[in-house]
């Protein structure tokens, strides 16, 4: 079942003098969310995370495009008759009203009765961990529990999807931490679609169910993590999730079971159908860091198949749990190699 969807959704924002260019936020984005799910969109800052949730929201009209939330059209519903509600990085509490009556404003505003309000203020701030606090003013609370009395403000509206804006981006990293698995065990056990916006991609393969990568106003892949991590399908994607490293190769020629290619200044045999290249294409190869390993001699081959290439150990890091490795190849290429167990070498070896 879909929550939340965006058709060809674009927002362009018009220039401010006839000197400076209308700006495309967001272009032809296509989004298709289900309910119940941790979504994420990731990207760099300015890529149009911010606009994409606000659209949802209502807070911004598209330009072109389409929103439906749980199967009707959204166009022309004002942001406070739609099933969604926002929680943002800058918590935006009211800071004369307490705790308890921060909760209870949305719900004041909607009439609803005395007694209700009051019971479902002390379910949320329980929900949230904070049962105790309800008298106290948001200059009173820390940063975390500040960020816990916004959730609580929005999840009060038992809404059926919730925005959430960079909303530990104001913490420490302990904190940040902790509060992402509060959240994640909080969605589960809601089960509330949650719209999560982050420029953090560590953040985003711990959290979600499946993230959404942007670039310049553009959805470049939608994915797990895994998937996302494993298998990205641009440069873009594979560059700004974790490390990459990238090879230069060229085509010789394809069989049906592997490629032969120059690969880094050697010939080497890659287990990829010839059928998506051809003799003399240029190629890039990535290749995460801890998918490497660094061998004194070539290892005989033992079960499915590894490329060997050749090179000098230029640096080694010890960082904890493994060793970072730069390697100068043959053709000059640098990759980074990550290591568990440490390999015994000598600078300059190979
Ligand atoms: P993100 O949240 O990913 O950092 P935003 O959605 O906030 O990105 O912004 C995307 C682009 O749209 C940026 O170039 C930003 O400057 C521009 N933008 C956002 N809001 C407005 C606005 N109200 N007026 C003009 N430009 C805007
Ligand atoms: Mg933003």
């Amino acid at each position: 079942e879909i929550a939340v969807e965006l058709r060809n959704v674009s927002k362009v924002f018009p220039a401010d003098t006839k000197a400076d260019e209308d700006l495309a936020a967001i272009q032809n984005v296509s989004l298709q969310i289900r309910h119940g799910e941790f979504f994420t969109l990731l990207g760099p800052s300015g890529c149009g995370k911010t606009t994409t949730l606000r659209i949802i929201a209502g807070f911004e009209t598209p330009t072109s495009g389409d929103v439906f939330i749980k199967g009707k059209q959204m166009n022309d519903c004002p942001p406070h008759h739609r099933p969604v509600n926002t929680v943002f990085q800058n918590y935006a509490l009211f800071p004369h009203l307490n705790v308890a009556q921060n909760i209870a404003f949305g719900l004041e505003m909607k009439h609803t009765s005395k007694a209700e309000i009051a019971e479902r203020t002390q379910r949320v701030l329980k929900l949230v961990q904070l049962p105790d606090l309800g008298a106290r003013k948001p200059n009173q609370l820390s940063g975390g529990q500040q960020q816990r009395v916004a959730l609580a403000r929005a999840l009060v509206n038992e809404p059926a999807v919730l925005l959430l804006d960079e909303p530990l981006g104001a913490l420490d990293l302990k904190l940040r931490k902790e509060m992402q698995i509060e959240l994640k065990h909080l969605q589960t056990k809601l089960n509330i679609t949650f719209i999560y916006v982050t420029h953090d991609q560590e953040e985003a393969l711990t959290m979600s169910d499946r993230i959404a990568v942007m670039n310049n106003g553009q959805v470049l892949q939608v994915d797990s993590p895994i998937n996302i991590y494993e298998r990205p399908t641009s440069r873009f994607v594979a560059e700004f999730i974790g490390k990459t490293n990238f090879l230069s190769g060229r085509v010789l020629a394809g069989s049906s079971r592997e490629t032969s290619m120059v690969l880094a200044g050697e010939t080497v045999d890659v287990p990829l159908q010839e059928s998506q290249w051809m003799g003399g294409d240029s190629v890039t190869l990535a290749v995460r860091p801890e998918k490497l390993q660094l061998h004194h001699d070539v290892p005989a081959p033992n079960g499915y198949r590894k490329i060997a290439l050749h090179g000098q150990v230029r640096e080694a890091v010890y960082a904890g749990t493994d060793t970072h490795y730069v390697v100068v190849l043959q053709s000059g290429e640098e990759v980074t190699v990550h290591m568990r167990n440490t390999f015994n070498h000598n600078l300059g070896e190979f």
